[in-house]
């Protein structure tokens, strides 16, 4: 079994969804299909609820409104004979009446998550009625039966596949199955999400349920990039990256790929291909165990970090200390990113702020307490990374750009650095000419 993953602009429009078919009808074998919303419905959907918290009914439904009117549109390029398009259609709006229904009530985390995950509930729903029209046998799951993940860190993929199991009875070679992304149940049995973006993660959960032979997650660009093509020229795809590199690179702020969507699959060694469905023919990346290229990959870059830094002379020799300031941000629920220590201070990074004034308030007591907002990490990745000579050079970055924080050493795999968000672009660039384009030797890809 496969799991192909379809997101973004790719199911961005009814020509995007033809060629998402034909896509899947090029690949052999038994297949589960996972989908995203349409591109840009997610946002909708997110100011949607906002004004629903607010009570905004004139708002709210301009906004759906404007939803069921993309969608019809949708669905009337999709499907031209009249019969099935009225079926369908009427499928639809029954969609939308239970969701004017949740809108009439009042406002609740369950009913935000019903909302939020809706573009994925009726763009699944008229892929499969498309497909069916067009003769590509298929079956509609719903991911709330069988996407119980109580624990978002570590999903039990193992009750996923026990629940998944009994749903998959089409025994042809071929069989193809269809479902949403993005929607979970939580440890309540209430509907949840597996945050923005999260439509990754569903495939390789339900890859590692299933112990699927691949998985596939098909977007708009081909791979992961060796640098963020959207600041830097003459980036190229990176033909293959381990699950670590994969991993860091996720976290670390290239957009592609939501940052957990690794950690389901590493353990059953379950390969990622990241494919584009404009450039199908392109290998794209393969994240897997199996590397053979070593060395400098690939530089991203994550905004909204937040650098806090607590000076005090009572770390001076004392033990103890770091057990402290650490237990602070456990208290509060927060992960640290980026730590370096001098004999007097201590400088660690966060870009979950929610619950910063709790934890300057419990920090106080340790010492002076700075805190910098608008910092980007750049993060600069690659399997033994730092035993590489080419890699020097980036410390050259030091005479033109103020950095803030360096870290080097925590794993050979990765050296990262911290800078102020006006100069991520410049450190983009000069870095790709500094490690890439200035090198003494050729880069492996
Ligand atoms: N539709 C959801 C979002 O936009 C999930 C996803 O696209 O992966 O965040
Ligand atoms: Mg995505």
């Amino acid at each position: 079994m496969k799991i192909l993953k379809f997101g973004g602009t790719s199911v961005g429009s009814a020509t995007s969804i033809k060629n998402v078919s034909s896509i899947i009808s090029s690949i052999e074998g038994e297949k589960i299909v996972v989908l995203s919303a349409m591109s840009g419905v997610t946002n909708k959907l997110v100011e949607l609820c906002l004004f629903f918290k607010d009570g905004n009914s004139d708002q709210f439904h301009i906004i759906i409104n404007e939803l069921k009117i993309k969608h019809e549109n949708l669905l009337d390029e999709l499907i031209s004979s009249s019969e099935n398009n009225e079926n369908t259609k009427t499928d639809l709006n029954t969609h939308f009446t239970i969701l004017e229904e949740i809108l009439k009530r009042d406002y609740s985390e369950i009913a935000e998550a019903k909302i939020l995950t809706f573009g994925e509930t009726i763009l699944t729903m008229i892929f499969s009625k498309y497909l069916e029209f067009i003769d590509f046998q298929n079956t509609l799951l719903d991911a709330k039966k069988f996407m119980v993940v109580a624990n978002l860190e570590f999903p039990d993929t193992e009750k996923v596949g026990r629940l998944l199991k009994p749903l998959l009875k089409n025994t042809s070679s071929d069989a193809l199955y269809i479902t949403q992304g993005f929607v979970r149940i939580d440890k309540f049995n209430k509907i949840s999400t597996l945050k923005r973006g999260g439509s990754d993660f569903s495939a390789t959960i339900l890859g590692a349920a299933i112990n699927a032979t691949e998985i596939q997650i098909w977007t708009d660009i081909n791979g992961f990039h060796n640098n963020d093509p959207r600041y830097v020229e003459n980036t190229h795809a990176i033909k293959e990256l381990s699950f670590e590199e994969a991993a860091e690179l996720a976290y670390f702020g290239a957009k592609i790929l939501h940052p957990q969507t690794v950690s389901p699959v590493i353990e059953k060694n379950i390969p990622i291909y990241l494919k584009n469905t404009f450039t199908p023919e392109e290998d794209g990346t393969r994240i897997s165990s199996e590397v053979t290229s070593h060395g400098l990959k690939a530089i991203s870059a994550k905004d909204g970090i937040t650098a806090i830094k607590i000076k005090s002379n009572r770390m001076l020799m004392a033990h103890g200390f770091l057990r402290k300031i650490f237990e602070v941000f456990d208290l509060h629920e927060t992960a640290i990113d980026m730590i370096t220590t001098s004999e007097i201070a201590i400088s660690l990074t966060i870009d979950d702020t929610r619950n910063l004034d709790a934890i300057l308030n419990d920090l106080e007591s340790y010492g002076e307490i700075t805190v910098e907002t608008d910092h980007s990490i750049i993060c600069i990745v690659g399997e033994g990374l730092i035993d590489e000579k080419n890699t020097a050079n980036l410390f050259e970055i030091l005479k033109d750009i103020p950095v803030r924080m360096i870290s080097y050493g925590g794993s050979i795999n990765n050296v990262s650095l911290l800078v102020s968000t006006q100069n991520k672009i410049r450190t983009l660039q000069e870095l790709h000419i500094k490690l890439f384009e200035n090198r003494n030797e050729p880069v492996l890809f």
